[in-house]
């Protein structure tokens, strides 16, 4: 079984082919703890931005940073 995990330099899925994060990676990480998804891909979109340089970055920046919602009910104090 692949997981669905990011292929570097294309960012498409290595389970789906998809881009990453395709819908089923995003599931597994909503799942988890959203602070930890949203630096995890925080630190992928700034990968994704040195390897497709012809993506506007505003397109990675909705697609990695905006992927995940923030629920403010569960920031942590
Ligand atoms: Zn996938």
């Amino acid at each position: 079984m692949t997981l669905h995990s990011p292929q570097r330099p294309s960012w498409l899925c290595a389970a789906c082919g998809r881009s990453y994060p395709c819908l089923a990676a995003l599931a597994t990480l909503a799942a988890g703890d959203l602070l930890t998804a949203q630096v995890y891909l925080a630190g992928l979109f700034v990968s994704a931005v040195d390897d497709l340089p012809a993506v506007p970055v505003a397109d990675l920046y909705a697609r990695f940073l905006l992927a995940v919602p923030v629920r403010w009910s569960e920031r942590r104090a």
